[in-house]
């Protein structure tokens, strides 16, 4: 689960990680009236689940209340799309405003698990900012990693290291050591996956500031965090991928696409993938039942695939291994006539009860084309989009 920044911010400084003063508004009248308490001179901020806002227009430096007023009537209510959203773009309902920080250098900052190094890492660059994903592309020699220790935290040598590639001025270089100690205590404490601050900057003064801040938190934690959970904001989520968690069912929506693909177990699903290209095709989504799936989530899982209108074919690849081939066909079924579902459904389907499982799709009116395996779902796919087109 994403956090907002202004949520991160509030959340660090009981870790002792201080941005600059910043308080949140939601209407144009309440971004006017926290400028004006802040001098006028401010950062207006929309506050999204994404990065890349400085690039897409949501974070503007005002000089004048006004200034911030009229940015927050042209944003509110309104859709960001970014480089990190997909092209429907996420909703702006709140703007942070913070006081302005004169920046002399900024630099890329976060804490992530390294599968790897199997331990949380600590990723830093001396050119952070709003150029950081052309720069890791560039010059990924730019980039250093160091892995924590679970327990002991980083390194003395390896942070002096970092310190040194990073060019920290030497009065913050306490702050430093400070900063990062803090950001994995938080890490840790949270069960976050990605805390990253970008930019950390260097002020006028020589300090380091942390401007921008992003936090993600680990959904598999949440029977021990439900404090940070209710945090959640579901308004950020796509509605689709939303009621998806809420069934237990992995979905991810793919950008391109045509056929929506109802699969079992990670594997099958980048198999089902690969030969969906392959055929001429492409998938229209990633949907992972799980293992142990049922006739509801079965039901469930077909209404979010045929709700997307860019799905022409639904391929159906399972293997009934716990779960029952009879029962998931009963739910195709039921499922398909609910939603009226008319367009071809391939499906391949083995293991358990298979047999009676083909016996009801074939009773029913469906436009269901048995396949014996992958392969020849495959075949049957690329012929019937051949016909199509
Ligand atoms: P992001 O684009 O979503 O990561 O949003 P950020 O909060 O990182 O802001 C984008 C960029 O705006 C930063 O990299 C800074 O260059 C600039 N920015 C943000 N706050 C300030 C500020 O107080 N002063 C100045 N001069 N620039 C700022
Ligand atoms: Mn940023």
């Amino acid at each position: 689960m994403n956090l907002h920044e202004y949520q991160a911010r509030d959340l660090l400084k009981k870790y002792n990680i201080n941005f600059p003063t910043g308080e949140i508004g939601s209407t144009p009248q309440e971004i006017f009236d926290i400028s004006k308490k802040f001098g006028g001179e401010v950062v207006a901020k929309a506050q999204i689940h994404s990065g890349g806002r400085g690039k897409a227009g949501g974070v503007k430096l005002c000089s004048t209340p006004s200034e911030a007023k009229n940015f927050a009537n042209s944003i509110l209510g309104k859709k960001i799309v970014t480089s990190q959203t997909d092209s429907e773009g996420v909703i702006v309902e709140k703007i942070l405003i913070t006081n302005t920080t004169i920046i002399s250098r900024e630099i890329y900052l976060s804490i992530v698990i390294d599968p790897d190094f199997e331990s949380p890492v600590l990723i830093a660059s001396s050119e952070g900012g709003t150029e950081i994903e052309k720069m890791a592309e560039e010059s990924p020699n730019k980039i250093t990693k160091i892995a924590f220790d679970p327990v002991l935290g980083a390194k003395p040598y390896e942070l002096r290291r970092v310190i040194s590639k990073l060019e920290i001025p030497k009065n913050a270089i306490k702050d430093f050591y400070s900063l990062v100690n803090n950001l994995f205590k938080a890490f840790i404490e949270t069960d976050s996956t990605l805390i990253e601050i970008n930019p950390l900057i260097i002020d006028d003064n020589e300090n380091i500031v942390p401007l921008d801040c992003k936090i993600n938190l680990d959904d598999d934690s949440y029977f021990r965090q439900k404090e940070l959970f209710s945090l959640r904001d579901k308004n950020q989520e796509n509605p689709i991928e939303t009621r998806a968690k809420d069934f237990d069912l992995a979905y991810v929506k793919l950008d391109k696409g045509n056929v929506g693909c109802l699969v079992n177990g990670a594997g099958l699903a980048m198999a089902t993938m690969d030969v969906t290209t392959k055929s001429g095709c492409f998938p229209a989504n990633f949907l992972d039942v799980g293992g142990s799936t049922d006739k509801e989530k079965i039901k469930e899982a077909f209404r979010i695939l045929v709700s997307d209108e860019n799905v022409e074919y639904l391929l159906i690849n399972l293997f009934a291994g716990i779960a029952r081939a009879d029962l998931i066909a009963q739910g195709v079924v039921e499922a398909a006539e609910e939603t009226l579902f008319k367009l071809p459904i391939i499906v391949s389907m083995r293991g358990t009860n298979s047999e009676e499982g083909f016996e009801i799709l074939k009773r029913s009116k469906l436009n269901i084309h048995i396949a014996k395996d992958l392969g020849q779902a495959a075949n049957i796919l690329s012929e019937i989009n051949k016909a199509n087109k």
